[in-house]
Order: C-alpha cells, then structure tokens, then sequence
C-alpha cells in the first residue's frame, strides 16, 4: 500500500458523497418530507425495519416535540434531509431506536454514520457560538456558510476543528502501541494528541510519540484523514520510524506502551472504522 491514500472510512465525505448534496446555511430549504438525522444525546434515532437500522423518512416524526426546529442540511438520496436535536427526557416510541453513536457498534452503516457526524458537527458548533468570545455580543447566522456573525463587533467566526496527530512507531517487525486506564482491559491503540500553536502535524506526532512514551522517532510520513465529529476534531494520521530511545511512559497520559509483532497483536485495538484501527490493519498486512 502506498501511502498517502484516501482513507475509505466513515464520517468523510466521501462515504455519502454519490447520494448527499449539501444545501448552504441561509439558502432556501426545499419543502415536503425527507430524511431525519435526530440526535438524542449521544445516539442517533433510527427507525427500525426488520434487522434493518435506517434514519426515519417521510412527515417529522410525531414524537418531536413543537418548539423543535429542524434544521435542513441538504439532499439525501434526493429528499430534505432535517437534522434536529432532542432533550433525553423525550420517549421514543417502539418502532423507533435510540441507537448509541460511535464508530464501534456495527449497526449503524458508513453513510449514516457519516451523515449523523455531520449533525453532531453542526449541533455543536450552534451550541457552542452562541455569543462572540471577543466581546459578548449576540451572534447570527451568517448566509452561505457556517460563520456566525457578532452583532456588536462584527467580528466573523467560523467553526472550530480542532486537529490531532495519531501515528503508528515502526521499530524493525514490531510497532508501537499505548493503552489509556480508562479503556477496556487488553485494548491498546496509536499514540495521538491535538496540535499545538506553531507546530506542523508532523512535529505534533513526533512531539506527542516522545512525551507520552519516551521514543525519539524519524521519517514521519502522512498516511490519510478522518473526520471525528466526537465532537469536533480531524484525525491527520501518520506513520513513523524508531529513532532512539527507551519506553518510558507518561503516567499521567497513558496507563502503559509496549512494542508488539505483527503476528501477536494486543487482544483489543480501536474501534473498527476509526483512522488508528485503518492505520494498524494496513501495518499488519504488510508491514509498511
Ligand atoms: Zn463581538
């Protein structure tokens, strides 16, 4: 495999982009009935068609409450496609599901795991940019885009993503894992951190592989990106030599990091459809 390559995986566009058109912020909604993207706090409602999960379709489902207004985001399979949020307290008749959104169950496919990142994405930034952080003004919508505009300065803000580096250590036939406490006992995964000002993504995966674990790495080469709308960063992957150095790991970041072989992985790894999971997948097959 030769790398950098486009990461199939859900929450890119790429996974719904033959079916999805977006619709700007600001421009007309088409009318009549569509799709639903209703998150529930941390799940996603779906309706259920026999073993099938799918997002509800047709009329707003009865169990929305009045003073919920949806929100459309584009074209799915060529109806609206409404995006809303609800309180948890709002029961959610049998024919519906709340299904747990995360990329590691295996009920939800890759389009509507994507399709539910995008409204997680833009749930939150409506949350979170409510007023303008320079000077407390009330800020609005801005026509075309996902800024938001303060009425009192006039300052223009734009969504924040936050970018994180997650990198694969190649030591001779062994790789680099770490294990955070708070995961399941036997899991491990790719060393990752978030971007620090002044710093490339390259410099981020190296600096956080030395921090957290001790290893001085070299040939830090891009592999590919995902969104990871949980609840707003982009996962730039990497893939790194050993250098130097012995594992010394950072108690406060990581529980432990060893090296493992190719041909005796740890028994748990990152979720299926994750970027670090891809990334550890294609080492294992053939080494590079
Ligand atoms: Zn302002």
């Amino acid at each position: 495999m030769r790398y950098p390559s486009t990461v199939d995986l859900p929450f890119n566009h790429e996974a719904v982009k033959e079916h999805f058109v977006p619709l700007a912020p600001g421009s007309r909604a088409p009318e009549g009935d569509g799709h639903w993207l209703i998150l529930q706090g941390n799940s996603l409602i779906v309706s259920k068609t026999g073993e099938k999960l799918e997002l509800p379709c047709g009329a707003a489902p009865g169990f929305l409450p009045e003073t919920c207004k949806p929100l459309c985001i584009g074209l799915w399979q060529g109806l609206p496609l409404w995006m809303t949020a609800i309180s948890r307290s709002i029961e959610i008749p049998d024919f519906f599901a709340a299904e747990a959104f995360n990329a590691a169950g295996d009920r939800l496919d890759d389009a509507t795991l994507t399709l539910g990142g995008m409204a997680m994405q833009i749930l939150h930034w409506q949350r979170k940019s409510r007023f303008c952080s320079g000077c407390g003004g009330a800020l609005t919508p801005m026509t075309g885009s996902w800024g938001m505009l303060c009425s009192a300065c006039g300052y223009e803000h734009f969504p924040s993503i936050h970018p994180c580096s997650i990198v694969l250590v190649k030591r001779d036939d062994r790789f680099l894992l770490a294990r955070k406490s708070e995961w399941l006992p036997g899991r491990y995964g790719l060393v990752a951190g978030f971007l620090d000002m002044g710093e490339s993504l390259e410099e981020c995966a190296a600096r956080e592989v030395l921090e957290e674990t001790g290893i001085v790495v070299k040939n830090v080469q891009y592999v590919g990106s995902q969104c990871w709308p949980f609840p707003s960063q982009l996962m730039a992957g990497f893939v790194a030599e050993y250098e130097s150095g012995e594992i010394m790991v950072d108690s406060n970041e990581l529980e432990d990091a060893r090296w493992f072989s190719r041909e005796d992985p740890p028994e748990g790894l990152p979720p299926a459809r994750s970027i670090a999971r891809w990334i550890i997948e294609r080492y294992m097959l053939d080494g590079e």
